[in-house]
């Protein structure tokens, strides 16, 4: 590990003032610590956060949710309004790591987690996002996990968080506070594609802090959950996922929000399936119908293009498990 200098300010002034300097924000350190054990990070200064004001969830004014950024997986999950209004984000997040990382990790830095691609965490092999222009291992390498949309010629990595899927099917909103002060992002514009700079994975400018990811009001009943497709039942991420929220009324879908993980450069929204979905009957002909555009685009690499078909069945099952559902 490289030699780094550590400060834990006493208030969000103070520390904004030491992002703006170039110090690097840290909460829980799940993937930043292993990282910079790596090598494959390598901050001059870590700025603790952990101690500011942004662990509360709240309900907003017009019945949305607004999550801190310094709560935890864990807490959030476990949180009754978050279990009550947006069963999706805790089934996400219960599905995601391990207890102990659950703890640990904040959503903040959940939804900055870097890619799990092997050659990116490899400091050997060639890697766009690493090291820019040095080329990228997993285009000729193995890609099984590695992205089939959103993807560049420059990387192929998935993004790796599965509560940000939920976070893009309900279209959540991000807020920021910045040394020039406050703003709020569409979750959708958030995260990057990697184009020819996959080094740049979000919007956030220098010094900017996430403070909170706002999830807005929707009509009730709203049904939610998410499927997660993976090699193992624990502690490993997806090769494919669904978040579905459904809201019928007099037997008509209503609102239909949608998106996939483990298939997309980042959380990936799906607007085709939910204008399939609005405005019809719930029935088994109509989740096979509407997952059937799911993959659409889709770019396949050498050894990932089963994903593409079980993107259209993880969606459809998990249209068929929220539609089904009481
Ligand atoms: Fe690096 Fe992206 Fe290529 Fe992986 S897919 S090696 S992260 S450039």
């Amino acid at each position: 590990m490289h030699p780094f200098s550590y400060t834990k300010p006493s208030d969000t002034r103070e520390a904004l003032k030491a992002g703006r300097r170039g110090g690097r924000y840290i909460a829980g350190g799940t993937t930043l610590v292993d990282l910079m054990r790596e090598t494959v990070e390598r901050p001059e200064t870590l700025v603790d956060i952990s101690g500011l004001p942004l662990r509360e969830v709240t309900v907003t004014e017009r019945g949305g949710l607004r999550i801190g950024a310094l709560v935890s997986m864990a807490e959030t999950a476990a949180n009754p309004k978050v279990r009550t209004l947006y069963p999706v984000i805790s089934q996400s997040l219960e599905l995601s790591a391990s207890a102990q990382l659950r703890n640990m990790a904040t959503i903040g830095g959940n939804i900055m987690q870097r890619t799990r691609c092997t050659y990116f965490r490899d400091v050997t092999a060639a890697c766009n996002k690493r090291e820019p222009g040095s080329g990228c291992a997993a285009r000729e390498g193995f890609n099984r996990t590695h992205a089939i949309l959103g993807t560049s010629d420059d990387c192929v990595a998935t993004h790796p968080s599965d509560v940000a899927v939920a976070f893009a099917a309900l279209e959540a909103t991000v807020h920021l506070l910045g040394p020039d002060g406050g703003r709020r992002i569409p979750f959708a514009d958030f995260h990057l594609r990697p184009g020819g700079t996959p080094n740049r994975e979000q919007v956030l400018r220098k010094g900017e802090l996430i403070t909170a990811v706002e999830v807005p009001a929707y009509p009730r009943p709203l049904k939610s959950g998410y499927l997660k497709v993976r090699d193992r039942q624990s502690y490993e991420f997806a090769l494919t996922s669904a978040a579905v929220a459904l809201h019928v009324r007099g037997g008509v879908i209503r609102e239909a929000k949608v998106a996939a993980g483990g298939v997309g450069t980042v959380p990936w929204k799906l607007p085709e399936v939910e204008r399939a979905l609005v405005g019809e009957r719930p029935s088994d002909q109509l989740w096979a119908r509407a997952a059937e555009s799911a993959a659409d685009g889709a770019l396949p690499l050498a050894h990932n293009r089963f994903k593409m078909e079980l993107l259209k069945r993880t969606v459809e099952r998990q249209l068929r498990i929220v539609g089904d559902s009481k």
